[in-house]
């Protein structure tokens, strides 16, 4: 009987997204784990001071030190990489890590990045304040609009960096022209796909080189650990910025890679009820509020762009309160069951006034040019009864007059 160690690639790549995310990258130790193993180890021993040696020179296969290697973290990262279409896949420590790595191994002194204006707060301090200081000029532009980023061009621009749906505002960015744009022009261009995740959205697909990841949201998707990945094509991972990570040590732990692995065994199933959720809660909403904007509603400007590029719509939205940050905090503390919480991606319910915490560090003006107000309430819509959610809000809604 023949035990199933390893995996073929030419296999695994067939497979529906709900089957690579269960058993894709899965390989088995001598003792035919069902469920992956977690290899809790720093180092690795070989049999002779030759095989170190080899091991080193890369003319025998193994590995050498888990800030470089580890069995767990290397079955996540294939299995990102196959959900993804990716060629190969590094993991990262956070979302953050792996945006900084992502950028930082192929920019230098004298390049230019277009970036686009509503980004998570961190997204912007890296376009903004990090990349200026080592010389890499960047130019902030509203990626809802694709001849933006085609009249930013310069003759050193080098990368296009972007989310979609972007946050908090929900911006969307249309994938295929403008990576069109950048492939035209020998341009990087690196999508921070957190919002939607691979089983709603392939970036690659539409012609993106490099996708970057939070895994802490929706693949760890239970609020438990922190974790990032960058996954493009094999000479991108392995000659661009592996060479940067493998130095600089932004590496996953193998428990939080474990924990992301069992996380993405529900990710198919999550996301589309936490989507169908947030449909629903999203209806409730507009007959309330002043404004919404939610990729799964025609009220959203890109509504049609929205469902073409993803499966479904995801569970985060953002709505508005007329009566500024002073209703927006009463309406969050007027909850009784949905959390206030500035984190996303859970199967809890969670709200959060972006202008006073994601988005704290942004300066006003930046803000307000983003599109975040005063009175904008961002919402991750969890795994919850709908009716119960709805029922809290309609509540807290009533608590502050609405
Ligand atoms: C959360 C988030 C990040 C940062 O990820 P961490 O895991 O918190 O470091 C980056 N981009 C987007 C869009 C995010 O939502």
């Amino acid at each position: 009987m023949k035990r199933r160690t390893g995996q073929d690639r030419s296999i695994t790549q067939k497979w529906k997204p709900a089957t690579q995310a269960i058993r894709g990258g899965t390989v088995r130790s001598e003792f035919g784990e069902t469920s992956e193993a977690l290899f809790l180890t720093s180092g690795y021993a070989y049999d002779c001071a030759g095989d170190a040696a080899d091991r080193f020179s890369g003319e025998q296969v193994g590995m050498t030190y888990s800030r470089l290697q580890n069995p767990t973290v290397q079955m996540l990262e294939e299995r990102i990489a196959l959900l993804e279409g990716a060629e190969a896949c590094r993991s990262m420590a956070t979302g953050m890590a792996a945006m900084t790595a992502a950028l930082l191994c192929q920019l230098e002194a004298g390049d230019h990045l277009v970036g686009g204006r509503a980004a998570f707060g961190s997204c912007r301090w890296l376009t903004d304040t990090l990349l200026p200081k080592f010389g890499i000029e960047t130019t902030i532009i509203d990626a809802r609009d694709t001849q933006a980023f085609e009249d930013a061009i310069r003759p050193n621009t080098k990368v296009f960096f972007f989310e979609t749906p972007a946050n908090p505002t929900m911006d969307v960015v249309d994938l295929e022209a403008v990576c069109g744009i950048a492939r035209k022009h020998g341009i990087t261009s690196v999508v921070d796909n957190a919002f939607a995740t691979p089983v709603l959205q392939r970036p690659l697909e539409y012609g993106a080189d490099v996708v970057a990841y939070s895994a802490t949201k929706m693949m760890d998707g239970q609020g438990r650990v922190l974790a990032g990945a960058v996954a493009g094509t094999a000479e991108f991972i392995n000659n661009v910025l592996l060479p940067f990570t493998r130095n600089t040590g932004p590496t996953l732990s193998p428990f939080n890679a474990w924990v992301v692995l069992k996380g993405l065994e529900t990710l198919d199933l999550r996301i589309r009820r936490q989507s169908e959720n947030s449909l629903r809660v999203g209806r409730f909403l507009e007959t309330r509020v002043p404004r919404i904007l939610h990729p799964g509603l025609p009220s959203h400007p890109q509504h049609n762009l929205a469902m073409k590029q993803m499966e479904a719509c995801g569970p985060i939205f953002v709505f508005e309160v007329e009566g500024g940050r002073k209703q927006a905090h009463a309406l969050l503390d007027a909850l009784g069951l949905i959390d206030i919480s500035n984190n996303i991606g859970d199967s809890r319910s969670l709200m959060t006034h972006p202008s006073s915490t994601t988005h704290y560090g942004v300066s006003e003006e930046k803000r307000l040019e983003m599109g975040v107000t005063e009175g904008m309430i961002r919402i991750n819509v969890g795994l919850e009864d709908p009716d119960d959610l709805i029922a809290d809000l309609d509540q807290a809604l009533r608590a502050v007059g609405l």
